[in-house]
């Protein structure tokens, strides 16, 4: 699969690389780290993605440049860490694959191969992982600049190594890439030490509002409590790996309330509780124990159907 992608890659002049919605640090590593090592083999790359860098990845370099392009008269697409064509917004739609080449790489077993050539590898950490196992194969050397973008994805998608997901194999990655010249805990402080005082005034409120019944914890990030704080939907991020920290949950969900009254649901849970089969059945995707999906508001129905659903997934 990876000569196959890498002979798509060489074959394309002008390249549009682009990751998910709410992009995460995997999704904005792997553009750049990708975005860098294409341009060293002579590649004209547009980085892109339809939502905002969250200021958080800003440090990383090249992250100016990501945009919410679409393809135009690029000759190939690659997508990023998205698992369905939604993902990327208005940066592409399904029916592009009928006019472009489309390289999906990707590591979320919920991915639906909606691509020309579909690379999916759930037992890869992040989908920065498979970036740099691409690298030999379009015969780029790593440098210090695609290992720092490399080590972010790998670093926020295991929480600094701490989950389940994590291999021995990435610790060998992690290992070279920091011998490459990227900066361990430089990187550390600017994803997991780096919130905004009123981003804290926020979790606080989120986790005011949570409440627990049969093994599962569950809170709620409103419209009107990031407006009290002065915050917008970024500052929640990392919000709902507190609340599976909780001794007593197997499951932990928070619902954030969009302002166009659809509801985005963020799930983590414990080994031996899958979160993905669920979200995948509410049109999401994710991880066995980190998934998401987007529903139907108004909230309170919400998440009267989404607990029902992941209390019969578990049960099932
Ligand atoms: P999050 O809770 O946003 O950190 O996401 C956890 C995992 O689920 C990530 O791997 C996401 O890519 C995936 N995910 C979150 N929301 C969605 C969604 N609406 N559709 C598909 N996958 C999602
Ligand atoms: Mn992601
Ligand atoms: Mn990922």
């Amino acid at each position: 699969m990876k000569a196959q992608v890498a002979e798509a890659i060489l074959r394309a002049q002008n390249i549009l690389v682009i990751s998910h919605k709410d992009p995460d640090g995997d999704a904005i590593g792997s553009i750049l780290g990708l975005t860098w090592a294409l341009r060293k083999i002579g590649k004209r790359v547009y980085p892109a993605c339809p939502d905002a860098v969250p200021e958080i990845y800003a440090f990383l370099p090249g992250s100016n440049e990501i945009s919410p392009l679409s393809a135009t008269t690029q000759d190939l697409i690659v997508t990023l860490d998205g698992s369905d064509a939604t993902r990327f917004g208005d940066c592409f739609a399904a029916e592009l694959v009928a006019d472009f080449t489309v390289v999906s790489i990707d590591h979320h077993v919920t991915n639906t191969r909606f691509a020309t050539v579909n690379w999916v590898g759930p037992t890869y950490v992040a989908t920065c992982e498979m970036i740099f196992d691409l690298l030999p194969f379009l015969g780029v050397a790593l440098d210090s600049r695609i290992a720092t973008c490399l080590l972010t994805g790998a670093l926020t998608d295991t929480r600094g190594f701490r989950t389940s997901s994590t291999t021995p194999r990435i610790l060998k990655v992690a290992a070279e890439l920091v011998e490459a010249g990227a900066p361990l805990a430089e990187i550390t402080d600017q994803v997991f030490n780096n919130h905004a005082l009123k981003s804290l005034q926020l979790w606080g409120k989120v986790i005011e509002s949570m409440d627990f019944s049969g093994g599962l914890l569950w809170a709620t990030n409103t419209v009107a409590m990031r407006r009290a704080c002065g915050v917008d939907r970024t500052a929640t991020n990392g919000v709902v790996n507190v609340l599976a920290t909780a001794r007593e949950a197997n499951a932990a969900i928070l619902f954030t309330e969009r302002d166009d009254d659809k509801i985005e649901v963020s799930m983590r849970s414990r080994p031996g509780y899958n979160v993905a089969d669920v979200a995948f059945r509410l049109g999401g995707g994710g991880h066995p124990q980190a998934a998401g999906c987007t529903v139907d508001g108004p909230l309170r129905q919400a998440v009267g159907r989404v607990l029902a659903e992941v209390r019969a997934s578990f049960d099932g």
